[in-house]
């Protein structure tokens, strides 16, 4: 067996494995490259290890895990996508939305000019993204299908909506098992159960996102409270920017229990503005029984939220002067809604940006969280004089001691153990923790490796 590491294998982003084994080339995760300009230039260059691929298996709809399929399906990839049910529906709702972003920014620098190319293209268009939707194949958890001579199936690992690790069997009495873990949620979330255990591997391709870093023990409500209060008493408001699909639902379930035990003053409106927030919304309420919140308090998570449709709408809010609760995306201020909220909001005192959730290098709310003191939005300096705040707590991935403790359920260590989607000292501290906690063989694969097992 061969793994190509195209991808997460230098950061938290692009997640893209290759594995060639027995005549088969199957592409775990097919993400989009965030962050850093360096890696989001990757998105634009086409692996020609990519030419020839007979399947493809998405561990959850994250778009760093299936941001890039459009872009693989636009050079000519005709084969299935193999996802669990509920991340076939999300990828729906987050590569539409990604493949409006593409060609929006696409269009924005031709209009301002601030592209270096003569003409900016976009890196795909929704039509691409209607087709890789076309060629996603439901797999249910726990059961389990052939590609090629190879046994696919997936199990749940919390995190998000969906989300499951992707265990792959080689054929043959000798084949190898190889499981792939996606993202890994955490032992004790807001909405997800926590990860199944997996109790044996071959080989183990795992995540690190948080390789580095025990989550605080701070209760997120208790702080949101605090954050919301202090800044609403200033006469401010509170800008959350937060991922479509699953933060924003956790910040709402958040915000519902503290508006009922009188922690929020009910008189605060809440708006969620992002279109996507409110489908997948309405996605994780019709799936609730994947969760771990009871039935009732999923029906009520959007009791007295008003819900913005319309860009008109969102304008209108960017001037209001009444204290407000806006959610908006995207999570790391990438682009979206939550722009027009930021150029808008980022400039008063009296206002706060409260970030939730992993904010990967290079990206806008990364820059926030450095304590930036101006910011470029659609290609203009913004001061930053509003609160910037972080809300710990909420994050959707394992931290490290969740992460080994996870890896604790194998029966016996796997002969080889891939830790990728990490930043570098996240990565390296997950390996020397795994290979002196648990005495297992764990490395560390360079960008573009190709591993031999
Ligand atoms: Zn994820």
């Amino acid at each position: 067996m061969k793994i190509h590491f195209l991808g997460a294998a230098d950061g938290v982003t692009g997640s893209r494995h290759l594995i060639e084994s027995a005549g088969s080339r199957i592409l775990l995760d097919c993400g989009l490259f965030q962050g850093w300009k360096l890696h989001r230039e990757r998105n634009w260059v086409f692996p020609p290890e990519l030419r020839t691929v007979d399947a493809v298996v998405i561990s959850h709809a994250h778009l760093d895990h299936s941001g890039w399929l459009p872009a693989l399906v636009k050079h000519g990839y005709r084969g299935a996508i193999h996802a669990s049910p509920a991340t076939c529906e999300l990828a729906r709702v987050l590569l539409l939305d990604s493949a409006h972003l593409q060609e929006e920014d696409a269009r924005r620098a031709n209009r301002h000019g601030f592209s270096r190319h003569a003409k900016a293209l976009p890196l795909y268009t929704r039509s691409d993204a209607q087709r890789a939707l076309a060629q996603l194949v439901p797999l249910a958890p726990g059961h389990e299908t052939q590609i090629g001579r190879h046994r696919l199936r997936l199990s749940p690992v919390g995190h998000l909506l969906g989300a499951c690790a992707v265990h792959l069997t080689e054929p043959g009495r000798r084949g190898l098992h190889l499981v792939f873990s996606g993202d890994v949620g955490r032992s004790r979330d807001l909405l997800m159960p926590p990860p199944q255990p997996i109790r044996q591997a071959d080989v183990l391709i795992v995540e690190s996102t948080y390789g580095n870093r025990d989550h605080p023990e701070e209760d997120p409500a208790q702080r949101l409270a605090d954050v919301v209060q202090r800044t609403v008493q200033r006469g401010g408001s509170v800008l959350m920017p937060a991922f479509a699909v699953g933060r924003a639902q956790a910040l709402l379930l958040l915000l519902q229990r503290l508006r009922r035990a009188g922690h929020i003053d009910a008189r605060i409106p809440i708006f969620l503005d992002s279109p996507m927030a409110i489908e997948a919304t309405a996605l994780y309420r019709r799936h609730a029984k994947l969760l771990a919140v009871p039935a009732g308090e999923m029906r009520g998570l959007c009791d007295g939220v008003r819900l913005v449709t319309t860009l008109q709408q969102s304008q209108r809010l960017a001037g209001s002067r009444f204290p407000a609760i806006i959610i908006s995306a995207s999570g790391m201020a990438t682009g979206g809604r939550v722009l027009g909220h930021l150029k808008a909001m980022a400039p008063e005192p009296r206002h706060t940006v409260l970030l939730a959730g992993f904010q990967v290098g290079g990206s806008r709310g990364a820059r926030l969280l450095a304590g930036e003191k101006a910011i470029k939005i659609f290609g203009e300096m913004v001061p930053v004089r509003a609160e910037v705040q972080q809300l710990a707590g909420v994050s959707g991935h394992a931290d490290r001691q969740e992460l080994l403790a996870w890896l604790r359920h194998f029966h016996q260590p796997p002969q080889q153990t891939f830790v990728v989607h990490g930043e570098p000292d996240a990565s390296d501290t997950l390996r020397s923790a795994i290979r002196d906690q648990l005495g297992w063989a764990a490395r560390v694969p360079a960008h573009a490796e190709c591993a031999e097992v």
